[in-house]
Order: C-alpha cells, then sequence, then structure tokens
C-alpha cells in the first residue's frame, strides 16, 4: 500500500500499513456493528439473533472494501492470506486457547461453514470467496497453532438467489434471506451438539448470518458464531 520495503516475504502489507487499516475496535458485543462502545446495539437489545456472537477483524471502508470487491472476481488476491491471518488471530483471541484455560471464554468452534453461494452465482464467479477465505483459515489455525479446524462446505445450500443485497432495505433483505437456505439433511454429517462458526467475506445487516445461524441451530447444533473479514457500520447497515 505504502510501497515500501517488507520485512518478509510472506506480508504483502507491511507492518506500519497493518496498524493503518480500518481495525474494528468498539462494537456491539453479539452482532459487532461499530459503535463507540463495547455494548450490545439497540436491534441486539430488542431481539437477540440466532448466533451467539459476530468476530470481525475490519470495518468495511478503504482499503478493505476494495481487495474484498477485487477478491469476488479474482480467488488469488496477494493480500487475501494476510488478512486471513489477521482475523484469524483475533478469533483466536476471543476464545479459550488450549495452554492457558481462561474459564470466562468460550470454546473456539469445531467447525466451520462458509457461507454458501447459489448455484448460478458459482457458476457465474467459478468459486465461492467464503470458501477461499474457510481454506486459508483452517490452514492458519492448523500450522501456526496445531488447531484443527474443519471447513465444511457441503452441507448447507442456499436455495434462493436474492437480489443484491444492496438494492434492499433491512426489512426486505430480511425477508428475502429468511428461507434462503436448506441443510443437507441426507449428509452423513450431523451437525447435532456441533459448535459452528459461520465464515463470511463481508457481514452487512447480520439478517443473511442470522437467517443461516437460525437453521444451523435448527439441525441440531449448540452454539453458533459468526466470523467475517468485515463488517459494515451502522449507516451501511440502516440503509
Ligand atoms: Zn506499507
Ligand atoms: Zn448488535
Amino acid at each position: 500500500m505504502c510501497r515500501g520495503a517488507l520485512e518478509t516475504v510472506n506480508q504483502c502489507i507491511c507492518d506500519a500499513c497493518v496498524s493503518e487499516l480500518p481495525w474494528l475496535e468498539d462494537c456491539c458485543q453479539q452482532c459487532a456493528v461499530p459503535l463507540t462502545t463495547d455494548a450490545l446495539c439497540p436491534d441486539c437489545q430488542s431481539k437477540a439473533p440466532a448466533y451467539r456472537r459476530c468476530i470481525s477483524a475490519f470495518i468495511y471502508q478503504a482499503p478493505i472494501d476494495n481487495i474484498i470487491l477485487r477478491l469476488k472476481k479474482d480467488p488469488y488476491v496477494a493480500e487475501i492470506k494476510q488478512l486471513t491471518a489477521l482475523l484469524a488471530e483475533r478469533i483466536l483471541r476471543c476464545y479459550q486457547s488450549t495452554e492457558q484455560k481462561q474459564e470466562q471464554k468460550p470454546s473456539l468452534p469445531e467447525l466451520v461453514i462458509p457461507m454458501p453461494l447459489h448455484w448460478r452465482k458459482i457458476a457465474q464467479r467459478g468459486f465461492n470467496q467464503s470458501q477461499i477465505i474457510g481454506n486459508l483459515l483452517s490452514n492458519y489455525f492448523l500450522y501456526e497453532h496445531k488447531t484443527p479446524l474443519k471447513v465444511l462446505s457441503d452441507i448447507c445450500q442456499r436455495t434462493s438467489n436474492s437480489q443484491a443485497q444492496q438494492a434492499l432495505d433491512k426489512k426486505q433483505r430480511a425477508r428475502s434471506v429468511k428461507d434462503a437456505f436448506s441443510i443437507d439433511a441426507g449428509s452423513d454429517f450431523s451437525l447435532k451438539g456441533k459448535t459452528v462458526a459461520i465464515l463470511d467475506d463481508v457481514v452487512t445487516t447480520g439478517a443473511t448470518a442470522n437467517a443461516l445461524a437460525s437453521k444451523i441451530v435448527d439441525a441440531g447444533a449448540d452454539q453458533v458464531d459468526i466470523w467475517s473479514l468485515a463488517r459494515t457500520s451502522w449507516n451501511n447497515s440502516s440503509q
């Protein structure tokens, strides 16, 4: 970003530019919408979402928005591996580690389900960007932290190819995503008693993630969390 020299070959963004990224700091303790304090937002206070909490690394702003837009066209976007590693470190800080048991923190989900895309969108794009992030995240957990994380990509399907979410208001989005997902009941794998994380590139209102979370809870999962690279701000989500 600054065109300066990098310290290691694994880097793509230098340390100084990493510290300048739009990190998500104070946010709603449940849906992660940016706030001025760490509290519950009015939406979560009036109706608790189906998921336990959302963990996002960044606010959906420049240059993160641009990197994510490029990821939708090119699965090999250079910055994505480093951003996923930064997300992984943030995720791990939110859960109990095996070395030092911290009782107040929940245990790490054992499964990650990348946000499914409708088959028509997969056919257009050729890949699911959340799947790419999921694979990178799982590799990072395993090689950097000896922590296994199973990526489960074929158990959930997106059954409706809804209109571009940005074009809809909040109520319309909630309606359009309500029955957008199905879970493969014939699968050998059962979600019963599992702790699951849904992985998405960007969480916009949380309505899509919440719709999938409630399906996964209905399928018997114990807890569902949401993980995403970026979270849009309050203004974006209420438009
Ligand atoms: Zn730099
Ligand atoms: Zn909230």
